[in-house]
Order: structure tokens, then sequence, then C-alpha cells
């Protein structure tokens, strides 16, 4: 296949999900000579505050929380070597049934078609040949991370541009293998609340995911590019694991494959399968 430039997009929600979800990816992909872009679409003003202040709590400027947020997602994609950050700077809507939802300026009230628009003119600008987002629950059910998908599937319908579209996913058998190298480390999970709806279940059976991504030899970054966004609570639970043991549990990122048109056979290793 001729030399030209390949180009990976991957939109994300908030400050802090490029480096949980694809951090492997973006750090693998951009050390190969692949362009990487980055589509963060909200601000992260519903994340805990300097100094830990939680969303709500006397104290919580979210104003402050946005300024603190764009900072660590600048020196996650430094960390990463992501080529280009775009924001679309819609306010972060926090968790389903909060308030915030329905504010003016949040992501969940935004016409998907005008938020579609913005990332169209991305992907004509950019013309990703692989474009990776979340599933249609946003892969755990954050008004944010659906918006996302929604507005990256209608972006890349209008577009037609990349050949290849995937969504974040995480294998079955990986959640066992989580808690129990958590319990060993003796690092304590936020058990569900008494009495709470069970949550639907996360992530795929291993034989329904198309895409396995050996990402191990680039975990140091992507641990370094958690640890710029150590503000927030949920991230400090990966941080706590160690290196090592943070290698073991988050070096392979696993997608579902959901357009192509390379054919290119699954199950695969690569993103980029059939595109070079
Ligand atoms: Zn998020």
């Amino acid at each position: 296949m001729a030399e030209r430039s390949l180009t990976l997009m991957a939109v994300h929600a908030h400050p802090d999900d490029e480096a949980t979800s694809t951090g492997g990816v973006l750090a693998r992909y951009a050390a190969e000579g692949i362009s990487t872009v980055l589509v963060t679409c909200t601000d992260g003003r519903c994340g805990d505050g300097p100094g830990g202040v939680k969303p709500g709590a006397e104290g919580h400027d979210p104003a402050a929380v946005v300024t603190m947020r764009q900072e660590e997602l600048e020196a996650s994609c430094a960390a990463l070597k992501v080529t280009h950050l775009e924001t679309l700077g819609y306010h972060d809507s926090g968790m389903m049934g909060w308030p915030t939802n329905d504010q003016p300026g949040a992501f969940w009230t935004t016409p998907v078609a005008e938020a579609a628009d913005r990332l169209a003119a991305l992907i004509d600008k950019y013309r990703p040949d692989v474009v990776v987002t979340y599933d249609e629950n946003g892969f755990y059910g954050h008004p944010d991370h659906i918006q996302a998908h929604r507005i990256t599937m209608a972006a890349v319908a209008r577009t037609g541009i990349p050949a290849k579209v995937y969504w974040t996913t995480v294998p079955r058998s990986a959640f066992a293998e989580f808690g129990r190298v958590m319990q060993e480390a003796g690092i304590e999970w936020p058990e569900p609340e008494a009495g709470a709806e069970p949550e639907p279940e996360l992530g795929l059976p291993d034989d329904e995911i198309t895409t396995w991504v050996d990402t191990r030899a680039y975990a140091a970054q992507k641990f370094d590019a958690l640890a710029t966004h150590a503000s927030q609570t949920e991230n400090i639970f990966f941080l706590q694991l160690g290196r090592e043991r943070f290698t073991e549990l988050m070096g392979m990122e696993t997608f579902v494959r959901v357009h192509d048109t390379t054919g290119a056979p699954v199950p695969e290793d690569d993103l980029f399968a059939g595109l070079r």
C-alpha cells in the first residue's frame, strides 16, 4: 500500500476519558507516526474542584474546575503525544438525573444535529481513517458519554470519511480480574449503594470483542496521562494500583468494530488493520 499518513480521531466526553479508555492507543499510534486527534466535548465543570471540593458542595466553583481540568487535559495530551487537541466546550451535564442535565449550555440539552455539525467540520478538516467513541449507553450511562456517541455516529454518517469506526469496551472477563487485583492490592473499590437498582451489564462477552490492541509498552504513558487527572477521585483508584499492576490490568485496550470499509478479518489486533 502506498505510503500515506494515517489519522486516528478519538471523541470523548470529559477531560480524563481520553486517558482511561484510549490512553494506550493514543500513545501507541502516535509512536508509530500516526496523527492523533482528540476531541473532548465538555469542559468537565461537574467534576471535583481544586482541593477535592465535590460538585454541589459549598465552594465548588465551576469556572475554577474548568480552568484546572483544561490544564490537566493539556498535560495529559503532552504525556500521550496527542497531535491535535480540539475541545467543543459544552458544559458538563453531570451524572444522569442531576439538575445540571437540563441547564443551558449542557451537552445533554444540545441538539445532536447541532453538535454533530461541529464534529463533522473537524472530521472534514482532519480526515481520520479511524474514529473511536463509546457505545450507545456511553459505556456506563453518563449523559455526556451517550451524547458523545450520538454526535459521533451522526457526524460519521454525514461525512462518510472514516474507513473504520470503533466503540470502546471492556471484556467481561476483565471485570472479575479487576476486582481480584484491586482486592489483592488492598484498594477499596466503592460498592454499589444498598438497595440500588442493579446496573445494566457493562462491557461485552469476550467473544463479541472484535479488536484487542496490546498497548502494554505504552502503559507508562497512559499512567502518566491519568496521573495528570488525579484531581478526580475516580482516577485515584487506578493510580493506587501502581505502575506494574496498572500495566497488567490496563495494558490491553479492547474495542468493538461497528463500521468498516477495509474487509480486515476479525478478531484483529490493530485499529489500522487493512489500512497499512
Ligand atoms: Zn467522562
